[in-house]
């Protein structure tokens, strides 16, 4: 594949395009934080707070008791935890002895865990007390031989009103906390008390030498597992300083909102927080009322999100109840976020909120705009140093002229090695170090990079092309609007048509007309929707990245049935 760097020129005289990564492997700036700021807080949950020393030692200690059970170098060790201090001691545990992460998400039904052990080869896992149920289960059928069971009192040892919202009945009916130790399953705390304080030493080439074992595309069929080596982590993080920070004064306070089991969260929440020595405020799971709250205690400088959290706050009721001055910065990834929200949530912070891009496969990030510079809304902003962008002429190995739409590649050293067991599916997106991402998207005169959409969401109506997000930020701007989605239905005449999905601002009234109204006005007749439904809540990721998939299911099922 032939491709130019083609941002050069653009490049933004703020930042360098070109950084130093080294050769320490991730745990090694946890080590690097415990040495110079022992006493520095590390992690604060709910109250309860941990220095680096406190993180370091334990996670050590944990690491060599993982030793004991057999863990080593290229053993996969699966961890099944929401935000916690035992997430980041799991995590950097499994670091210290060359193992390869294996993140799971709390919420994933036996069948899809089963899936990802079975998948990863894991041996281990690392879970939470009120998973246990459904970790037997996959325990079964999987190479799982050690089960590590914590509790979240076992950091907390003055245990609020603590309802760990990741055990939902409904969705979980294996719930068990009767768990009985013996046959490998084992304390978590127990392992940490008895650990050997010493580093274990274990030769890692940061190139090769995988960290993680990061499992995406489920939506579309079984879930990949995205081969992620130490630079490719240690890079991007870096990669999101030399855009996030105005000084390197160890004093930010980074919101925790998003779920470490997830690439978003891992990288530029826990990773970057770490590398950095900053001080993580993690919270458990994304409750608007629980955020402002800590916002306002904590007060956190650097807050990452997604667009629906932006969104559920800005309509939280207290809103103004809180003091939100603190945040300095705001970056929001993993789904488009509509102007309009954009600038609502930068009238009630002090600093600035701008847009960033990336993929599993890229540890994720790899576009965002400035901080601390130039912005252009809209936009996913410009590569992140050292990271070359391509856009390519609908399927042709031809690149696109500025202002046409294609599909988007990238290169960089965030760039995964490959999928796990998958060749085939690593070539099909992987060709000369260059990933196809699967979105369509534009480059503009200025080397500015927008997204209109995934290239697999596409709605093809009477042979016009339709971007959804181009009306769903036509339906943002509408004042009762709270969320929107929308997709292509199939239409007898047009092959398919455009319905839209809504969710109404509390106490809001909007009917269908006035809404198709308001979309004639702004947009080509075949553009507007001609479907509307009105729900209570649509769903969601664990990074609140709007399930459209599940829609476009829910719909074809219906049609089906009809
Ligand atoms: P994941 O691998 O789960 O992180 O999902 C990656 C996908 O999220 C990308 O391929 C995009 O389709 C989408 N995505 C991430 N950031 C944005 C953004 N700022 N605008 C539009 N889509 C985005």
């Amino acid at each position: 594949m032939k491709m130019e760097r083609r941002w050069l020129n653009s490049y933004p005289n703020e930042v360098s395009s070109h950084l130093e990564y080294g050769t320490k492997p991730l745990f090694a700036y946890l080590t690097e934080a415990a040495a110079e700021k022992p006493d520095k807080t590390a992690l604060h949950f709910l109250g309860f707070e941990m220095t680096y020393k406190q993180l370091y030692d334990q996670s050590v200690k944990f690491a060599n008791s993982l030793s004991s059970l057999g863990v080593a170098k290229g053993s996969r060790v699966a961890v099944m935890l929401p935000n916690c201090p035992q997430a980041v001691i799991a995590y950097y545990a499994t670091l210290y002895l060359g193992g390869i992460v294996v993140q799971t998400n709390p919420l994933y039904t036996e069948r899809e865990l089963k899936h990802q052990l079975i998948d990863s080869g894991a041996e281990t896992i690392i879970c939470l007390d009120l998973l246990f149920g459904r970790v037997s289960a996959a325990r079964k059928v999987s190479s799982i031989k050690n089960v590590i069971v914590t509790s979240v009192k076992d950091y907390l040892p003055f245990p609020k009103n603590v309802l760990y919202p990741f055990v939902q009945k409904r969705q979980n009916p294996t719930i068990s906390v009767d768990i009985t130790y013996g046959g490998g399953v084992h304390p978590f705390k127990q392992l940490v008390k008895k650990g050997n304080s010493t580093e274990p030493s274990v030769a890692i080439d940061i190139a090769e030498d995988l960290a993680l074992l990061q499992y995406t595309g489920g939506t579309t069929g079984p879930a990949k597992g995205v081969m992620l080596t130490h630079r490719n982590l240690v890079v991007n993080a870096k990669q999101c300083g030399a855009w996030l920070y105005r000084t390197s004064d160890e004093k930010e306070v980074v919101l925790a909102a998003l779920p470490f089991f997830h690439v978003y969260g891992m990288t530029v929440v826990m990773n970057f927080g770490i590398m950095t020595k900053a001080k993580l405020v993690i919270l458990p799971r994304f409750e608007p009322e629980q955020v402002l709250k800590t916002i306002h205690k904590q007060k956190p400088t650097l807050f990452p999100g997604a667009p629906t959290m932006y969104i559920a706050l800005l309509n939280h009721p207290d809103l103004k109840k809180y003091d939100l001055s603190s945040i300095q910065a705001c970056i929001s990834g993993s789904a488009p976020l509509p102007v309009e929200v954009q600038e609502k949530f930068q009238q009630v912070i002090s600093g600035t909120l701008v847009e960033g891009y990336g993929l599993t496969e890229a540890s994720p990030v790899t576009h965002a705009n400035l901080i601390y510079g130039s912005q252009v809304k809209g936009s996913i902003g410009l590569p992140w140093p050292d990271t070359e962008c391509a856009i390519f002429k609908s399927d042709s190995d031809e690149l696109a002229e500025p202002g046409e739409i294609g599909e988007m590649a990238v290169r960089g050293p965030q760039v995964m090695k490959g999928y796990w067991n998958q060749p085939e599916e690593t070539s099909a997106v992987l060709r000369d170090g260059w990933l196809l991402t699967g979105d369509m998207g534009y480059m503009d005169e200025k080397g500015y990079f927008f997204i209109v959409d995934r290239k697999k969401d596409l709605i093809i109506a009477g042979g016009f092309n339709i971007y959804p997000r181009e009306v769903e930020e036509v339906l943002y701007e509408h004042p009762a609007v709270k969320e929107a989605v929308v997709i292509g239905v199939p239409d007898p005449y047009r092959g398919e048509t455009v319905k839209a999905f809504l969710v109404l601002k509390e106490g809001a009234v909007c009917k269908e007309e006035e809404l198709n109204a308001f979309c004639r006005e702004r947009l080509a007749a075949f553009k507007a929707p001609r479907l509307y439904e009105f729900r209570d809540e649509l769903p969601k990721t664990m990074v609140g990245k709007i399930l459209r998939r599940v829609l476009i299911e829910e719909e074809k099922e219906k049609q089906e049935a009809d």
